[in-house]
């Protein structure tokens, strides 16, 4: 039978986890575009979900309302199971609240789903450019340099992303979009599940006394309530060919499915 006290801290802990919990999400968004664009650059489709989901459902709840697109550079193809895999992405994007006409996914055979294969920074910036520049993004959030998992897939992405920024920057007439890459943590805290929504949490409101505001510096931390979690659950499960049994550790353990911090890369 379970104690009333131990009844009393199970309540009080999911009723302190339950509602999301953001610092300054809108410094990922330019304040002069209207409204921001932002772009979710992934290697694989199901990147959307194990690691970016607390940022791509807090951004829909911004007063800025940004358009979110999706740009996915391989068909996840290392198993055969690439077109399978597209399709899992639609429906992963579409729970997550992705539009179907601003989500695209690359079949390119310089970037080709690898474990041991680090793509080629001029061959990401030529695929991203027209995306980028057509749909007048003002933002590209991915990977940073360590990838989350150290997929060298992964943190190929941040390095030709800059690549391209630099290459806009120096040319006349293109609006230039800010880089921001989602921050690696170490290993301990990478599987603390829940609780690391708790902690996150706690470190971010005891900071918040000692400084009055934000300011437009401070890094963008998103910490997702429950009911996003549980929306990050079903996207996971629609990519039903990789829910082998370590993937259910995953959702449990892993802190990506609960809080997100991005840091500006500079090119
Ligand atoms: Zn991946």
């Amino acid at each position: 039978m379970i104690s009333p006290f131990l009844l009393a801290a199970l309540c009080l802990l999911l009723s302190i986890i339950y509602k999301p919990f953001e610092i300054n999400p809108d410094a990922l968004l330019q304040w002069n575009a209207s409204p921001p664009r932002i772009l979710l650059l992934t290697a694989h489709p199901d990147d959307e979900c194990f690691f970016f989901a607390p940022t791509i459902l807090a951004l829909q709840r911004s007063s800025l309302s940004p358009e979110i697109f999706s740009l996915c550079l391989s068909t996840g193809n290392a198993d055969g199971m690439g077109e399978r895999r597209k399709g899992e992405l639609g429906r992963s994007l579409d729970i997550l609240g992705v539009d179907e006409d601003k989500r695209w996914i690359i079949e390119h055979p310089q970037l080709q789903d690898n474990m041991t294969q680090q793509w080629e920074a001029e061959v990401i910036a030529e695929v991203v450019r027209p995306f980028v520049t057509e749909h007048h993004i003002t933002s590209v959030l991915t990977f940073d340099m360590k990838g989350i998992s150290s997929h060298p897939n992964h943190f190929s992405l941040p390095v030709g992303a800059s690549h391209l920024v630099k290459s806009l920057s120096s040319s006349a007439n293109t609006s230039v979009p800010r880089l921001f890459s989602l921050t690696t943590v170490s290993v301990l805290p990478k599987y603390t599940g829940m609780s690391s929504a708790l902690f996150a949490r706690l470190t971010l409101a005891s900071q918040s006394f000692s400084v009055s505001e934000p300011t437009v510096d401070s890094l963008p931390v998103f910490i997702s309530g429950i009911p996003d979690y549980l929306t990050t659950v079903r996207a996971i499960l629609a990519h039903d060919s990789q829910m082998v049994w370590f993937r259910y550790l995953y959702m449990t353990f892993s802190r990506y499915m609960w809080v997100n911090e991005w840091v500006e890369f500079k090119t």
